[in-house]
């Protein structure tokens, strides 16, 4: 179901959970500002979720309210998680679904890198 993205942020929402370490998860990266983490239903070869360690709902709310450092700091390690998977020569792809419409599920910004194959599609359902 997606979520509300204007609701506030929801402290036993599942990726807050991981960030506390109550529930496990695959880690790939962990820096000051992110946390990334292998996908636990990959869609790709390579399907890695970066989430910010901060609490913003989605990429609207980040992107309103979040400071220049937590952006700056976020947007590098998204970056610096696709050069670790070495993703950054073949290429990739990133998604970021925000709300109702862009079918968010899980009411903390993730974004999602896709790697390991060539895609073709822009949009898909
Ligand atoms: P979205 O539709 O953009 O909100 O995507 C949520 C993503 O979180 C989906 O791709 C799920 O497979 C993934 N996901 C949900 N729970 C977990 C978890 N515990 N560990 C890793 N990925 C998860």
């Amino acid at each position: 179901m997606p979520i509300d993205p204007k609701l506030p942020y929801d402290t036993a929402n599942i990726f807050a959970r991981i960030l506390r370490g109550e529930l496990p998860c695959n880690k790939v990266y962990e820096d000051e500002h992110a946390l990334a983490f292998h996908d636990i239903r990959p869609q790709a070869p390579v399907h890695v979720l970066v989430i910010p360690k901060d609490p913003f709902v989605s990429w609207d709310d980040f992107t309103a309210k979040g400071t220049d450092a937590q952006i700056a700091g976020f947007m590098r390690a998204v970056g610096t998680v696709t050069r670790q998977l070495e993703l950054d020569a073949p290429g990739y792809r990133l998604m970021v679904n925000m709300g109702h419409d862009g079918h968010q599920e899980v009411p903390h910004l993730h974004v999602h890198i896709f790697g390991g194959r060539q895609f073709f599609q822009m949009i898909g359902d």
